[in-house]
C-alpha cells in the first residue's frame, strides 16, 4: 500500500517533470493582429496546435526550444491568389504554367493559398485530387464560374458560365471551396460578373473578380458600386488598367464600395502592380485589405518574385508592419470566411511564420520592370504547418552537427 502510494507520486512528479511542449519558439516579436498583440512573447505547440502564447514560457517545459530574439513571429501567412492548377495538356510550357504549392509556400512564411479560379465548376474535382489532396500546404480554391478555368478562350464564352453547376460543386466541397471567380472577360455586358455573383448567392460565399481590360460598356464603378456584394473581392487593385485612378486621385467609386464592404486584394501578378499607380493609393491612405501575390511561371521571376517581397514593398510604401501582417494573415482569413486561420488562438493549428527585418539599401521592381528603392525587406527564417517545422532558413530548430545523433536517424527515429 505504502509502496503504491509512493509510486504515484513519484510517476506524478515524473510527470509534472515532464515536457508539456512539444517546441517553444521563445523571445521573438510577436504580432498577432487578431488578438491585438504586438510585443515580445514565447509561443508554445503542442500536438500540432497552439497551446499557449506568453511572455517567459519556461524553457523546461518544452521538448525543444528555439531562441527568436530579433525575429518576428506571426501567424501563418495566406495567400488568397495563387496559380496551383495546370490541367492536363494545358498550358503548354509557358508563363501562364501554375506553381506547385509545397514549393513555394513554406519558404516565404506560407501556410494557406487559395487558388483564384484556376479550375473551373467542370474541373475542379482533379485540382482537388491532384493537388489539394497532395499538398501539405493547406490549399482551398475558388471556382471559376466557366467551366474550365482559366488559360483556355472560354472566359469569354457565356455558355461556359454555369452558376448553378458551381453552387453545387461548392456546396460537395464545403470543406476547401471558398468562393467563386472571373477573370478576363472582355464583354460585351456583364454577363460573367452577373453569373458570378448569381453563384455566390446560391452558394453564401463570396466572389473575387478580375476584371479584365476595360470596355465602354462596363466601367469599375458600376462594378464596384452595383454588381458586387459586401465581401466581394476585387483583385488586382492597384493594376490602373480600369480607371482604379482618375488624373492622380483614387477612383471615388473604390472609396465608396470600400465603404459598403467590397474587399480590396493586391494580387501583384506579372501585370498588376506598378509604381506610379500604386505609390499615389499609398500616399492617398488607400491601403489594399489583402496581400496576395498571383504566383504562376510569369511572375515569380519577374517583378513580384514571392509574397515577402510584396509585402515589403507595402512595407516600404508606408504602411507599418503590424498591419502589413494584418494583410497577410487576419484580413485574407476573413475575406476567405475561415476565422480558424491567421491567428495565434489557443488550439488552433499551429501555424506560424518566423520573419526577419533585414534594413539597407534594396530594389523592388514592379510588373513593368521598373526600381523602387527601399530600406526594408523582410524574409522568411522558419515556418511551422500544424506544429512542424516545415521550413527552416538557419537551421533554428536543429541540433549542432557535433553533437547531432546520427546513428539514431539511421535507426529512423524520430522525435
Ligand atoms: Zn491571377
Amino acid at each position: 500500500m505504502i509502496r503504491a502510494t509512493l509510486g504515484c507520486l513519484l510517476l506524478a512528479f515524473s510527470l509534472s517533470a515532464q515536457p508539456v511542449y512539444d517546441i517553444l519558439l521563445k523571445g521573438g516579436h510577436v504580432i498577432d493582429p487578431k488578438n491585438r498583440i504586438n510585443d515580445v512573447r514565447d509561443v508554445a505547440v503542442a500536438d500540432g496546435k497552439i497551446a499557449r502564447v506568453a511572455a517567459n514560457i519556461p524553457e523546461s517545459q518544452a521538448r525543444r526550444t528555439v531562441d527568436l530574439k530579433g525575429l518576428y513571429v506571426t501567424p501563418g501567412l495566406i495567400d488568397i491568389h495563387v496559380h496551383l492548377y495546370n490541367r492536363p495538356g494545358f498550358p503548354p510550357p509557358n508563363r501562364n504554367q501554375s506553381v506547385q504549392p509545397d514549393a513555394m509556400a513554406f519558404r516565404t512564411g506560407v501556410t494557406t493559398m487559395v487558388d483564384p479560379g484556376t479550375s473551373g465548376w467542370r474541373d475542379f474535382p482533379d485540382l482537388k485530387k491532384s493537388v489539394i489532396e497532395r499538398s501539405q500546404t493547406r490549399v482551398l480554391a475558388m471556382i471559376n464560374i466557366v467551366g474550365t478555368g482559366m488559360g483556355i478562350a472560354d472566359e469569354n464564352d457565356p455558355k461556359e458560365m454555369d452558376p448553378e453547376a458551381a453552387a453545387r460543386m461548392a456546396k460537395a466541397n464545403p470543406d476547401v471551396v471558398v468562393g467563386f471567380k472571373t477573370a478576363h472577360f472582355s464583354g460585351p455586358g456583364w454577363v460573367a460578373v452577373d453569373n458570378l455573383v448569381k453563384a455566390g448567392n446560391l452558394a453564401n460565399l463570396p466572389v473575387m473578380v478580375d476584371f479584365g481590360a476595360a470596355s465602354p460598356d462596363r466601367n469599375v464603378k458600376t462594378l464596384l458600386l452595383e454588381k458586387l456584394r459586401p465581401g466581394d473581392i476585387y483583385t488586382h487593385c492597384f493594376s490602373g488598367l480600369r480607371q482604379e485612378l482618375l488624373n492622380g486621385k483614387v477612383n471615388p467609386a473604390m472609396i465608396e464600395a470600400r465603404k459598403r464592404g467590397v474587399i480590396f486584394d493586391l494580387g501583384h501578378g506579372a501585370g498588376s502592380f506598378f509604381w506610379n499607380v500604386s505609390i499615389p493609393f499609398f500616399e492617398q491612405k488607400f491601403w489594399p485589405d489583402s496581400i496576395s501575390t498571383d504566383s504562376h511561371f510569369g511572375s515569380i521571376n519577374a517583378g513580384m518574385k514571392d509574397i515577402l517581397n510584396v509585402a515589403s514593398k507595402v512595407l516600404n510604401l508606408g504602411v507599418p508592419l503590424d498591419q502589413v501582417v494584418q494583410m497577410l494573415t487576419q484580413n485574407p482569413a476573413k475575406e476567405i470566411r475561415r476565422p480558424q486561420l491567421g491567428n495565434l488562438d489557443t488550439g488552433v493549428e499551429a501555424d506560424i511564420a518566423v520573419l526577419r527585418l533585414d534594413r539597407g539599401k534594396f530594389g523592388f521592381m514592379d510588373s513593368a520592370g521598373a526600381r523602387f528603392d527601399g530600406t526594408q525587406l523582410l524574409a522568411c527564417e522558419m515556418t511551422l504547418r500544424k506544429g512542424r517545422v516545415v521550413w527552416d532558413l538557419n537551421a533554428r530548430s536543429s541540433d549542432d552537427w557535433k553533437k547531432f545523433d546520427y546513428q539514431r536517424r539511421r535507426a529512423g527515429k524520430k522525435e
